[in-house]
């Protein structure tokens, strides 16, 4: 998925108005209850300058201020008044993977989260959102948080996808902006919900020849 303008607005943010936006949205997702103080973290990387924006670890995202964003130079944290996440390598290597995506979002959403824990892949035929989305999700294995396990598979997975599941833990999206990143991840969450809701009253799935119409129109 490509947002152009978003994509050259991030890269000539300011610092500040990049903390800014990256504490905006973590509380947006701590409402959502999609982060709370001890699981998910979020990112902006402005590659102009090498410098990585992550929320910090163990924090209520909710009481988060700019200056409580980690500012990160490779393995180095630069700026910002806490701790960066301990998975900040999952970043770093996303935004390896995807030149072109400069905002990550990692989470434990609890509808796509509970795929990872049963180390299952996504593929759903019977949501428009899904399939404009997505071309499947996969789940990668397992590894130790907070090593480079944890990144095994990862940028290989992020070359084909833009959401990817880490097992027994949780999910990674990339996206050009963070608001696309975020976006992505809240209709998809919202989409498990309802296939949770809805898989055993009988499942309609979309036919393969409207899949291909729909895949057609996203491009
Ligand atoms: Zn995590």
């Amino acid at each position: 998925m490509s947002e152009k303008v978003g994509h050259f607005e991030s890269i000539h943010m300011s610092d500040e108005k990049i903390k800014q936006e990256v504490a905006q949205y973590a509380k947006i997702l701590d409402r959502k209850g999609l982060v709370n103080s001890l699981e998910g973290n979020i990112s902006i990387y402005n590659r102009e300058k090498d410098l990585l924006y992550i929320t910090p670890t163990s924090t209520r995202k909710e009481f988060l201020t700019p200056d409580d964003i980690a500012v990160m130079r490779g393995d180095k944290q630069v700026d910002g008044n806490k701790r960066r996440s301990s998975e900040y390598l999952l970043h770093r290597v996303a935004l390896e993977a995807r030149p072109e995506c400069n905002a990550v979002v990692h989470l434990h959403a609890p509808f796509l989260t509970a795929y990872a824990y049963c180390n299952k892949s996504i593929d759903i035929k019977c949501s428009t959102t899904f399939s404009i989305l997505h071309d499947g999700i996969p789940c990668i294995p397992y590894g130790l948080p907070g090593s480079m396990d944890i990144t095994n598979g990862l940028a290989d997975a992020l070359k084909k996808h833009d959401m990817v599941l880490l097992a027994n833990h949780g999910l990674v999206c990339v996206a050009t902006t963070l608001e696309h990143a975020c976006a992505v991840v809240e209709a998809t969450e919202e989409v498990m919900k309802i296939y949770y809701l809805a898989k055993d009253m009988g499942i309609s799935n979309i036919s393969d020849s409207d899949l291909d119409a729909l895949k057609q129109a996203k491009r």
